[in-house]
């Protein structure tokens, strides 16, 4: 096909992490497998675009933050957060790692149950509980992390109906020095609310508090806002056991950790900008070894992002290319920021499936929407790529399937592989009948 020859000026700023260290212009980053299964075998089988796990990765990287933490305190346990990841087959895997399951709503809630967790092993959060699936989560033994005054009211009338006294956490925010402070969820410590809520609740006497909370943001990359947290968290717990003689037997920190992605906005690498497991458990538990008064509390953990967000793969294949007006290349891929929701934070890793034939040049990849936002990737340097040439997008592990929708393309398969190398389809692709199941014709 003939394309009208252009001259391109160059950035030779725009070069891929290997790019600094080789001629730009050459430097090709391909990824031809993943965990030993060749990328274009993978396609050939279960068709593209396709999310693929690693169950080696979230094992690994699940082992490094349990050991970070556990090596450092005596009690410790991770609540896996369903919003993050919530397919049957990746919860299993957490759960049949140790990990409990942290919901933040009675749907993800059903879903834990339904995949065999009591509700003693579920974290019941968030600030839309409505009052069934409240009472019910009470009635199951679930841990409620309570969210606003509304909360208290609709427990305490639940704690009447049962006849029970209910085991009731609270969740905190406050201020740990990094901007924006998360102030909508919970009751604030440092205007003393958190405090107040808790003296209501002894007052009530039809609760009682065994645990505090926060989850003071996402992408953290300050290891020292944990330690802040910890410390108020810490700080309330010595008050409302001297005042109240509470005995609280957790401190849940919640998740927020950062994984390897890179932000759009930050120029350093991810492994110079994102703290490690030690520095974030160093910071967590040197705050509670500092601050605590009495005895040690359990520490639970809700991390998401960082456990997984690693795991994870798109894989897409190049459509069509054309040349935009500024000189720029577009590629045309079949996958779409309908699947990709963190593409408007995250610059990622995109990496070719083999070496390709001719110098790189300023390229934009799109996807398959008729939709101008449809953007995966703005400047990145690739060699000519023919149609059905393969990309792989990484890491898109953390809330990119949970948050993918169905708009103008149906979502793609997803396959998991095993530690043994073995691929699993864990996600059927939707179909027409899958997307008009629900809807009702007019007469
Ligand atoms: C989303 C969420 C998490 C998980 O956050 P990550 O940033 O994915 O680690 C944990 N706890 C609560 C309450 C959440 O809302």
């Amino acid at each position: 096909m003939y394309q009208k020859p252009s001259i391109i000026k160059i950035d030779y700023t725009n070069t891929q992490k290997s790019g600094a260290f080789g001629n730009p212009l050459k430097t090709q980053k391909v990824r031809s497998e993943i965990d030993g299964v060749l990328v274009e075998e993978l396609i050939k089988q279960y068709g593209s675009p396709l999310f693929v796990f690693s169950q080696n990765s979230i094992e690994e990287k699940y082992q490094e933050f349990k050991q970070a933490f556990t090596s450092r305190y005596p009690e410790v346990e991770f609540w896996w957060s369903y919003k993050t990841n919530y397919l049957d087959a990746i919860c299993q895997i957490y759960h049949d790692l140790g990990s409990k399951a942290e919901v933040v709503s009675a749907f993800e809630y059903d879903k834990a149950r339904r995949l065999g967790m009591p509700g003693k092993d579920i974290i019941f959060n968030g600030p839309y509980k409505p009052k069934e699936a409240l009472k019910k989560a009470v009635q199951e033994g679930a841990k409620i992390h309570i969210d606003h005054w509304y909360e208290i009211n609709d427990l305490e009338s639940i704690a009447d109906e049962l006849g029970i006294e209910i085991p009731v956490a609270i969740r905190c925010n406050m201020n740990t020095g990094i901007y924006p402070q998360w102030s909508r969820f919970g009751f604030n410590i440092d205007n003393g609310e958190a405090y107040d809520a808790i003296e209501r609740i002894y007052e009530g006497k039809k609760l009682y508090i065994t645990g505090l909370h926060a989850h003071i943001g996402t992408f953290m990359l300050s290891a020292h806002a944990y330690a802040e947290e910890t410390k108020k968290l810490i700080q309330l717990k010595n008050r409302i056991s001297a005042d109240f003689g509470y005995e609280v037997e957790y401190i849940d920190i919640g998740g927020g950790f950062a994984s390897k992605n890179r932000l759009k906005g930050i120029y350093q690498p991810p492994e110079v900008v994102v703290p490690s497991p030690d520095e974030y458990a160093e910071a967590v538990t040197g705050a509670i070894f500092e601050y605590n008064e009495g005895n040690l509390p359990k520490l639970f953990l809700e991390t998401g992002r960082a456990l997984i967000d690693e795991a994870g793969y798109l894989l897409t294949s190049v459509f069509a290319s054309k040349r935009l007006l500024d000189g720029k290349k577009s590629y045309i891929v079949d996958a779409g920021v309908n699947l990709l929701y963190t593409a408007f934070w995250y610059n990622f890793d995109i990496a070719l499936d083999k070496r390709y034939e001719g110098l790189n040049e300023p390229s934009q990849i799109n996807g398959p929407l008729c939709m101008n936002i449809d953007t995966i990737a703005e400047n990145i340097m690739l060699p000519p790529l023919p149609r059905g040439s393969i990309l792989s997008i990484w890491p898109v592990g953390a809330y990119n399937v949970t948050q993918s929708m169905q708009f103008i393309q149906y979502r793609p398969r997803v396959v998991l592989i095993d530690k043994e190398g073995s691929t699993h389809l864990i996600r059927e692709a939707d179909d027409l009948e899958y997307v008009r199941e629900k809807e009702i014709p007019l007469k």
